[in-house]
């Protein structure tokens, strides 16, 4: 009997991970089911399908390939790999450094007291992230050395990272196409009657309805495992991508900050539920786009936008997370203090088109897609002045793909401004960014072009109240010099108004019912 187990997190599904032995002959292989974090927050059942599901799918395929595998449930998973250990003997433990932090604390702290512990990194070589912590460390370093300023940019680190992988470069270590981002270009609204080609969809297998019906019937949990389509093998993660190159990459680019109403997929890409369970490796995802673009089947536009995505945003926020954690948790530098409102949870409540149909979508698949998140949940919150934890744990407890290292950067620092590590200035826009980016605006009883008065859109006079609240911090950014002058010109009448109709429609917005609970730190 070998003195090792193997513990594969549940986001560490690859076999060619270093938690998963070479040979089925060097240990044991344990995959622990959490209650502590099953009930940690009332999690999306969808989610939970999903994770549940590729778990075991995940522990069958390795039975199949000749491991013996312990797949068990335990209070935690901290208790359930030390009773892994005592059921077989073993005194070392191998496992993948945790991408959370709460899980990494416990692990690290000791936890496991007599048990040797040996964690591979989770980023770099060998590691399912391109960049280990200690290389985005180095990176953050030159940068503070290089620059008078805190903020750490992301188009900065995309250069170094695009540079570093040797992706998208001619002969002379230039961009290819003679810009290193399309971003400018990837902004179209979507044209009345193009549509994209349907979303994938994969039929519950048994083992799926055996999950989907455990799950149906636990309480405290966030909406129905009823229409769960989400990838729960390698296999049918790799079909998304495969379907997504060959049929969705091409428009990706353009339509990217596009949103209709209705459909919550468009043209994306929707392998980030995969990429974050390891079914898929980023560095794979970006090659079938590389080779597609080789191949000419999708425009540089595209291309580089998906690769900006994946090799930038996605390590970018990760490195982010390492670098604030655990102060990011609080964070909050406008010192926003309101409730979640009532319908995040409840989106058939509020009468605002585009609130109703992003936050819906997310009841219904787990699922919205980026502009929704930031211009739309994230927007609102923002003008809203929602205290930034409460909208990490709807984001964190109700998205397929959500764990904390990467909602809570994107909500804390991209979609709230709470913390400034990257970010100037924050995400703030009025309703005409919505009317111009989708359809919402034409079937909503709120009038977007209205700044004030009966049925005013909302989104418009909350954003002059937010930036005349906020103007100390903000006027001196000179992107938002243009809108002081603005709101200096109408007169005490006007602003008088915005303010006193924001206050008051805020002061009417219900706020989430009382009774989820959140353990940040149950793993
Ligand atoms: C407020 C907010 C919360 C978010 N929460 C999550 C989350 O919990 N989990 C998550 O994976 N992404 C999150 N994102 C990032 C992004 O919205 C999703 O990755 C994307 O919508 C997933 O859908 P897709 O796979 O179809 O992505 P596509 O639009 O097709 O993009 C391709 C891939 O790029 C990566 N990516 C793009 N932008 C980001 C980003 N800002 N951060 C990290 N990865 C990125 C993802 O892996 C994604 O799968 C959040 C963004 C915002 C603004
Ligand atoms: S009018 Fe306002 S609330 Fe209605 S869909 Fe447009 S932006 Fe949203």
């Amino acid at each position: 009997m070998s003195d090792t187990i193997y513990f594969v997190g549940p986001w560490d599904l690859a076999r060619e991970l270093p938690c998963v032995p070479a040979d089925p002959d060097q240990g044991v292989v344990v995959m622990i089911e959490s209650v502590a974090k099953g009930k940690a927050l009332p999690w999306h059942r969808q989610k939970l399908v999903l994770v549940l599901s590729a778990i075991r799918h995940f522990a069958a395929e390795l039975e199949a390939a000749g491991y013996t595998v312990d797949l068990a449930q335990a209070p935690s998973y901290v208790e359930g790999i030390r009773a892994a250990a005592a059921r077989h003997g073993a005194k070392r433990v191998v496992a993948m450094r945790p991408r959370e932090w709460s899980l990494d604390q416990a692990l690290t702290q000791e936890a496991l007291e007599e048990l040797e512990l040996v964690l591979h990194p989770s980023g770099g070589e060998g590691g399912h992230f391109l960049l280990s912590r200690e290389e985005w460390f180095g990176w953050v370093g030159q940068q503070r050395k290089k620059n008078a300023t805190k903020t750490l940019r992301m188009d900065t680190f995309y250069r170094w990272m695009r540079k570093r992988l040797g992706l998208l470069l001619d002969g002379e270590g230039k961009p290819v196409g003679g810009k290193w981002s399309y971003d400018a270009e990837n902004r179209k609204s979507i044209p009345k009657g193009v549509q994209p080609p349907p979303a994938p969809y994969f039929e519950p297998d048994e083992l799926t309805r055996e999950v989907m019906s455990q799950v149906a019937g636990w309480r405290d949990r966030w909406g129905s495992v009823e229409g769960f389509r989400w990838p729960v093998t390698r296999a049918q993660a790799l079909e998304v991508l495969d379907g997504f190159v060959s049929e969705r990459l091409g428009e990706f680019g353009d339509y990217q900050d596009g949103m209709r109403g209705g459909d919550a997929f468009l043209w994306h890409s929707l392998i980030s539920s995969s990429l974050n369970l390891s079914l898929l490796h980023p560095r794979e995802v970006v090659e079938e786009a590389l080779a597609a673009y080789e191949r000419g089947d999708a425009p540089l536009n595209a291309v580089e936008g998906f690769v900006r995505q994946v090799i930038g945003w996605r390590e970018f926020i990760r490195g982010v997370y390492w670098l604030r954690m655990p102060e990011l948790r609080s964070a909050n530098l406008l010192d926003a203090r309101r409730p979640l409102p009532r319908f995040y949870w409840e989106p058939e409540r509020t009468d605002m088109a585009c609130l109703r149909d992003a936050a819906g979508s997310v009841l219904e698949h787990g699922y919205a897609h980026h502009i929704q998140r930031l211009m739309v949940l994230g927007n609102f919150a923002l003008l809203a002045e929602v205290e930034p934890i409460q909208l990490s744990h709807w984001f964190w407890a109700g998205f397929v793909d959500a764990y904390e290292w990467v909602e809570l950067p994107n909500v804390a620092g991209m979609a709230l401004y709470a913390d400034d590590t990257f970010t100037t200035k924050p995400y703030a826009a009025s309703a005409s960014y919505v009317n111009k980016m989708s359809d919402y605006c034409k079937g909503c009883r709120y009038a977007v072009s209205k700044r004030t008065g009966e049925n005013a859109c909302p989104f418009n006079f909350l954003f002059w109240n937010f930036m005349a609240r906020h103007r100390e911090r903000l006027s001196d950014n000179f992107r938002l010099k243009m809108l002081y002058k603005t709101w200096d010109r109408w007169d005490d009448e006007e602003r008088d108004t915005i303010r006193a109709q924001a206050a008051a429609f805020l002061d009417e917005l219900e706020p989430a019912e009382q009774g989820w609970s959140f353990e940040d730190d149950a793993c």
